[in-house]
């Protein structure tokens, strides 16, 4: 593993991302996700004889959000292009597709990556622009099960509901030098097809799936290696380790002296790692030329600037923000803009309390904490902005303590009560009353006397105790500053 170091990855990632449009992408089709097999489909989607394709308005624009968040230009004029090939799934026999002139091209994203220790702890953050080669629309193919279907020990069944979603796919360069560059990278595309508001992003689901290419050679050359494609990469952490497991074996076959084959290969998660799939001789001809049922895609200049306005501000620049502005630490400012709902949430707490810290500590351990319990996201707990900067002031004006503000959210949470009626009815106003506290104290020393005397024998550690006496007799409403002063003063009095 020494010769490890010698060896630099290069990667280049091929993303399909499904736009949420609420029909397909050549005709009427609902792309409602898990309706009865098969009943969202017709002439066009089932690719029977005669059928034409009409392409969906919504689905340019949405992928004209996605181009322009990932920094593509958007061409005035792009085609689409049969590609042909032979699958069950694929009645038409072809998938239309873009080739040679696709609606957008040379895109750049800047992120913040890292490379991680073996706890998957991020080492050092730092900013690095990848390129995007091409974003192109085309459809989705039907689904073939094997499995879990009666009879499917002699039959195939085929599901044409996803034949004709309507997908983006985008190309990057081979830009990425390591597994946790093209993680960082993947994880930041989902999050801006998020903000944008055209996929929603779920690996796991299928509704953003990748294919990576890799290839490795020795540091300081520029030539690139022989490159082999994962498929089969159905989570964040699986194109990490299939990535890992790739380079790796890679490294090793070249160091024995034998020679990377262009071929396919499957991540197998279970087995923890690839195996091959299909050789370059196996690879398809497409036989791409433009599709003859379809015209040229044109879109307007102003069009495309009317879409470049009504974009959010992008996850990137947002966390870049809120470090700047709120003074946050590169991992708080990114779990809070980790989607664009609590990214707002968190904004409108602090519009209310000018505090930004103190927001921040409250969502992320606090809220954060009980919404994952409940098994809701934060910004959609009973706890409004309002309402938790409601409890943010009240702790800052010292009606409560931080230990006791902690309880009243326990109940905000459950009950969506603002934080002062919790806190009037339930007789939770912090004991600021010196006189009062220290009746209290008294009574308490009183009732410890033998500790007192150790104490003041020099049995230092006894003074939490007292603390802890004390905050039990006021149900821990007293003041913690207050309760210490006056108990240092009373033990030294004595
Ligand atoms: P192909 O013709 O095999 O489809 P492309 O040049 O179109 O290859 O690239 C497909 C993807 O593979 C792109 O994302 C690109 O960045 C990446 N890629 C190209 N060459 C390499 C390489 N040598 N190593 C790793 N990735 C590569
Ligand atoms: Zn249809
Ligand atoms: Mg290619």
């Amino acid at each position: 593993m020494a010769r490890r170091e010698e060896y630099e990855a290069v990667i280049g990632l091929e993303v399909h991302a499904q736009l949420k449009t609420r029909s397909k992408i050549f005709c009427w089709c609902s792309t409602q996700f898990g309706d009865a097999p098969n009943q969202n489909t017709c002439p066009v989607c089932l690719g029977l004889p005669g059928a034409l394709p009409v392409l969906n308005r919504e689905a340019v624009r949405m992928a004209a959000k996605a181009a322009l968040a990932l920094g593509c230009q958007i061409n005035r004029v792009s085609v689409f292009s049969r590609k042909n090939y032979f699958y069950p799934d694929l009645p038409k026999g072809y998938q239309i597709s873009q080739y040679d002139q696709p609606f957008s091209e040379h895109g750049e994203v800047e992120i913040d990556t890292a490379e991680r220790d073996e706890h998957g702890r991020p080492i050092a953050w730092r900013r690095k622009r990848f390129r995007i080669r091409r974003l192109h629309l085309e459809e989705d193919a039907g689904k073939s099960i094997h499995d879990g279907m009666p009879d499917s020990d002699r039959a195939s069944y085929i599901e044409f509901n996803r034949s004709g979603v309507p997908l983006i796919e985008i190309v990057s360069e081979p830009d990425f030098r390591s597994s946790w560059e093209a993680y960082d990278y993947m994880q930041y595309l989902r999050q801006a097809l998020q903000y944008v508001d055209v996929c929603e992003g779920n690996m796991e689901e299928g509704n953003l799936r990748c294919d990576a290419n890799v290839s490795v050679r020795r540091r300081g050359t520029t030539t690139f290696g022989t490159k082999v494609e994962l498929k089969n990469l159905n989570s964040f952490r699986f194109l990490q380790r299939a990535l890992e497991y790739e380079i790796n074996r890679q490294i090793e076959v070249l160091e024995n002296g034998g020679e990377i084959m262009q071929e396919t290969r499957l991540w197998s998660e279970a087995e923890g790692r690839t195996y091959v799939m299909r050789s370059k001789e196996e690879a398809h001809d497409y036989r791409y030329f433009p599709e003859p049922d379809l015209p040229p895609l044109v879109v307007s200049e102003e069009w495309i600037e009317e879409i470049r306005r009504e974009l959010p501000e992008l996850p990137n620049h947002r966390k870049w923000r809120f470090m700047q502005q709120y003074g946050l630490s590169i991992e708080d400012a990114a779990t809070l803009t980790s989607t664009r709902a609590l990214a707002d949430y968190y904004e409108a707490v602090v519009r209310e309390t000018s505090d930004p810290r103190a927001s921040a500590n409250w969502i992320l351990s606090e809220l954060m904490g009980l919404a994952k319990a409940a098994g809701i996201e934060p910004f959609a707990s009973p706890v409004t902005p309002s309402k938790l900067a409601g409890l943010i002031r009240l702790i800052a004006e010292g009606t409560i303590s931080g230990k006791i503000a902690k309880t009243v959210l326990d109940e905000m949470f459950r009950t969506g009560q603002p934080a002062e009626t919790i806190v009037r009815e339930r007789g939770l106003v912090q004991i600021t009353d010196a006189t009062h506290l220290e009746a209290v104290i008294r009574r308490v020393l009183e009732a410890n006397a033998a500790y007192v005397e150790q104490y003041r024998a020099g049995k230092e550690k006894l003074f939490g105790y007292f603390v802890g006496q004390v905050m039990r007799e006021t149900q821990g409403r007293a003041n913690p500053q207050l309760v210490n002063d006056l108990l240092r003063k009373l033990l030294t009095e004595g």
